[in-house]
């Protein structure tokens, strides 16, 4: 066992809508920290929620944590991921856990994920909610989701999108999330070269409101996941995707129209055939996308960003 006490954590937490969870949580969390770490700060992202949650957020800051309570409030609904890179943002400390807002997490399971960190020198541990107490509609969808994003991904883990995860503070700092990629933080980590592993974790029913997402998270999701692999891959080289499905265009259409020609120059006759126009559609088809991969290539030469990560170094 590594001695914790050492140790100094942020605690991230998204919130849109959980009034009726916060101080449970927050509770949770002090009796957690208290025991195993040296330092600690709380970090709260209100995404814009509509009900009470910002005026229990000041009254907890105000009443119990005024050191520790760090609270930041989103004008509106800006969304999970956004709320969690402003918290990544905020944070002090090494180590930097995240957790859900509505008490499905149990942040008991922090100390341990530090461990694995430690013990193995990873970036970034993941909770694998391998029991979990969400409704079927939820857990099949998202079985099929996990399978798919490990195997495009190449990193083999069960639960990509649990909300409670530890990472080393330079995982944080590094990686950039929007929209809905928040689901994509251990793909992202991995591909930057980031150690990732995950840990079996208790999962509790959610206790008060409801779930934030519906059906749509599985089509966003998948949509979201040509978005990571394109930035991975081809951001900088957007003609290499699209000029190969130009080129294989180009190619059918060549070929077809070739045999026409072929065609013609042998019998000097020639009518216009289904096949004929496949061909020329082809053609121009393949023209078209080798275009669209030049026009992304100018616009990554003006946006050129460096590609590396780089882990430590000296000056
Ligand atoms: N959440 C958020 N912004 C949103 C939707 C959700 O900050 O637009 C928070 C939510 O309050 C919770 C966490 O993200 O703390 C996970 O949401 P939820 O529990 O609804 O997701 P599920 O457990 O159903 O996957
Ligand atoms: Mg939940």
């Amino acid at each position: 066992m590594v001695d914790k006490k050492q140790i100094n954590v942020s605690f991230v937490i998204p919130v849109y809508n959980e009034e009726e969870s916060l101080e449970e949580l927050l509770d949770k969390i002090k009796k957690v920290a208290d025991e195993h770490f040296n330092k600690y700060e709380i970090i709260v992202v209100d995404d814009g929620s509509t009900d009470n949650t910002w005026n229990v957020l000041k009254k907890l800051k105000r009443e119990l944590y005024p050191n520790i309570l760090k609270i930041y409030r989103f004008r509106r609904n800006f969304g999970k991921a956004a709320a969690l890179s402003l918290g990544f943002k905020k944070t002090n400390y090494d180590f930097v856990a995240t957790l859900d807002g509505d008490l499905q997490d149990d942040p008991e399971e922090i100390p341990s994920m530090i461990d694995i960190i430690l013990e193995k020198d990873y970036d970034l541990v993941s909770g694998w909610k391998k029991v979990r107490h969400d409704p079927i509609s939820k857990t099949l969808p998202s079985k099929i989701f996990n399978f798919v994003v490990s195997i495009v991904s190449g990193i083999r883990l069960h639960d990509f999108n649990c909300g409670l995860k530890v990472y080393r503070k330079e995982v944080v700092k590094e990686i950039k999330i929007y929209g809905e990629l928040h689901r994509y933080i251990p793909v992202l980590a991995h591909w930057s070269g980031f150690k990732v592993t995950e840990k079996v974790v208790k999962h509790h029913p959610r206790k008060y409101g409801r779930s934030k997402y519906g059906f749509s998270r599985f089509i966003h999701g998948f949509l979201d996941l040509l978005t990571v692999i394109f930035l991975h891959k081809y951001i900088k080289k957007p003609l290499h995707l699209f000029g190969t499905i130009g080129v294989l265009f180009l190619i059918i259409g060549g070929i077809i129209d070739a045999y026409f020609l072929g065609v013609w120059l042998l019998t000097r006759t020639l009518r216009v055939r289904p096949l004929m126009l496949l061909g020329i559609f082809s053609i121009i088809v393949g023209i078209q996308f080798i275009s669209l991969g030049l026009l992304g290539e100018l616009i990554t030469i003006t946006n050129r960003e460096e590609e590396y990560k780089i882990k430590e170094y000296e000056e």
